[in-house]
């Protein structure tokens, strides 16, 4: 589908207002910001509000991160063009697109089916054909591919993963918000050998990491 004239400048102006403005530096992130069809990620009747500076929702109760937070986590990862990065929270598939153009190859987990279907037919339609999918818990990350060159988990967890620490290569960085519902702090730990670095970088508010390294699934009665 053609991406029209409307929707390549509201691209831009986001990358100038939102993103330029509030102090992304990284020139391969603001390429891809402005480059992927952001709109092309949540439904139809939302796409005149998909450039807009908050997050969206995409169903089943899941959202599409603000894109100045897209922005910073994927400029935090500090990608290199050969890199593998491991993404936990396929949920649109937006933030897969993003990574995809900035690294090699893309692993993306989401546990609901329905959405990392729904994400795998527009990543294909848009030709982005570096992405690999996988339905389950990426709490227990990827073992078979591991290590990663960068890990990006879009959900909040109570406590960092220790199968995702585990499957990190040596440099690299997992960015992961940590906390409970409503309110997190979005945290990089970072591998260096044996020894683990820990930095704070902002607070966030994302939904849940439900699954054996997350939170508890939801009572469907309560
Ligand atoms: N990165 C997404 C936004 C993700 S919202 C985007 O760009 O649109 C968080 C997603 O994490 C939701 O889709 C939710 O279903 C998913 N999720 C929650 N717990 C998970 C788990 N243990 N494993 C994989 N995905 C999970």
């Amino acid at each position: 589908m053609a991406d029209s004239f409307g929707f390549a400048e509201a691209r831009k102006r986001m990358v100038e207002q939102q993103l330029v403005r509030r102090g992304i530096k990284d020139e391969r992130v603001l390429q891809a910001m402005c480059e992927v069809p952001r709109h092309r990620f949540v439904p139809p009747n939302m796409w005149a509000m998909a450039y807009q500076d908050h997050p969206l929702p995409i169903g089943l109760g899941q959202t599409i991160s603000q894109p100045y937070i897209v922005a910073y986590m994927t400029e935090q990862l500090e990608l290199e063009p050969h890199d593998r990065v491991l993404e936990i929270g396929t949920g649109s598939g937006y933030q897969a697109a993003i990574l995809s153009r900035l690294a090699r190859r893309v692993y993306t987990i989401e546990r609901l089916p329905e959405l990392s279907e729904r994400a795998r037919l527009v990543l294909e339609e848009l030709g982005y054909d570096n992405i690999e999918f996988r339905v389950g818990d990426g709490s227990q990350g990827w073992p078979e591919e591991a290590p990663f060159d960068a890990i990006i988990v879009t959900a909040a967890a109570p406590e960092p993963p220790p199968p995702l620490i585990k499957q990190l290569a040596d440099g690299a960085h997992l960015v992961i918000p940590i906390g409970p519902t409503g309110y997190q702090d979005l945290m990089r730990i970072t591998r260096h050998g044996p020894h683990l670095r820990t930095e704070y970088l902002t607070p966030v508010a994302f939904v849940p990491l439900i699954g054996l390294h997350g939170y508890a699934e939801p009572d469907e009665n309560s």
